[in-house]
């Protein structure tokens, strides 16, 4: 009997499981894209200080509209942006649940093209809005002339391309988001959570803003901040976007133990960052260690790497799992996704992965 089958629950959440990566106590957690190194000890310090110097104030409502969070945002993002142009929440995804209330819902239609972050899908279906499936390459490659072709036909509300992609790990071009921009009746919004990761010569769709009036980028603090459990999402978009959200945030959404915690990490950004060159590091010796195994790898562009070439893939995540070595189960049929860890969290994968019989 299902649990649900008692209540009134909408039509298109019936039959669905809640979203999310078995959280599982072993040594080597590599599946939910985390950035394995803990926040520094001085910027703690700084977060601490922040935090504590809030505490008396609890009894006040947040700054609403987190002005001064959003204009270091807008700082950090640079290209001459304000506050204007940024908007922030409890993580990403709670910005793409907003950008999806605000320009989705009943009538309306997404477009995403898969493999990619399945939450975009999932968001869509919450909120009412029809969702469409365009299509890769057999590579996962997105052409500029294929992405305008799909987008002039289905004619979607809101289009979503994630860039670099989740889970592929590879960046798209500027030429396959000005084509999809161009031709798109409705939003674009490009979900950069990865950015700060991408390879040499990876550019933002950020440089594309004052193009498109109806161009979205969502970017967040939980992967290159290391962040992830403070919940700081956001995006830079022209100023029209920003005041729509306002029409369907809940009143003080971003608490201000939060606003501090996120302004405090931003003031300490240089500091933070210097992982990021060090996650590169290993995700791309991931990349080689794989290939030199004689398995597939995707060019990485991330903090994690899909690699392939299995029979079984289930049996490969079991058999890494035997291993004290917990990689996600992106429900692709021959792949794998792991994330870039510590030097030794890498050591550990690349041995256990080098012991299992790939063709199972
Ligand atoms: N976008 C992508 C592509 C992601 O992979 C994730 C998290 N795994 C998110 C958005 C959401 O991140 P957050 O809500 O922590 O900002």
């Amino acid at each position: 009997m299902n649990p649900f089958d008692e209540l009134p629950l909408r039509d298109e959440l019936r039959g669905h499981t809640p979203y999310g990566a078995p959280q599982l106590d072993v040594p080597v957690r590599l599946n939910t894209n985390e950035n394995p190194y803990p926040v520094p000890d001085a910027v703690a310090e700084a977060i601490d200080k922040a935090i504590r110097g809030q505490l008396r104030d609890l009894n006040r409502y947040p700054d609403r509209e987190a002005v001064a969070l959003r204009e270091d945002l807008a700082n950090y993002v640079g290209h001459g942006l304000t506050s204007a142009n940024v908007w922030a929440a409890n993580g990403s995804n709670e910005i793409q649940q907003q950008l999806l209330m605000a320009f989705g819902g009943r009538g309306r239609d997404a477009m995403g093209f898969p493999p990619s972050y399945s939450m975009h899908a999932l968001q869509a279906n919450a909120t009412g809005t029809a969702w469409i499936d365009g299509q890769r390459n057999s590579e996962f490659v997105l052409t500029p002339a294929a992405a305008r072709a799909q987008v002039r036909v289905y004619q979607p509300d809101v289009v979503f391309l994630c860039s670099p992609n989740n889970p592929t790990g590879t960046a798209a071009g500027l030429d396959v988001i000005e084509a999809i921009a161009s031709e798109a009746p409705g939003m674009v919004i490009v979900d950069e959570a990865y950015q700060e990761f991408g390879r040499d010569g990876t550019q933002s769709a950020v440089s594309l803003l004052p193009r498109f009036q109806k161009l979205v980028i969502t970017r967040t603090m939980s992967k290159a901040f290391a962040f992830a459990g403070a919940r700081v999402g956001y995006l830079v978009a022209n100023p029209a976007v920003v005041d729509a959200m306002q029409l369907v945030r809940l009143p003080y959404h971003l608490s201000s133990l939060t606003q501090a915690a996120a302004r405090a990490a931003l003031a300490q950004a240089p500091a933070l960052l210097t992982q990021v060159e060090a996650i590169k590091a290993q995700r791309d010796r991931m990349v080689s260690g794989l290939r030199e195994l004689g398995l597939k790898a995707a060019d990485s562009d991330a903090n994690f790497v899909l690699f392939g070439g299995f029979k079984n893939e289930k049996a490969v995540w079991q058999a890494l799992l035997d291993r004290g070595v917990l990689v996600r189960d992106v429900g692709l049929s021959g792949w794998l996704r792991v994330s870039a860890g510590t030097p030794d969290e890498t050591d550990a994968f690349l041995n256990a992965i080098a012991q299992v019989p790939h063709d199972v």
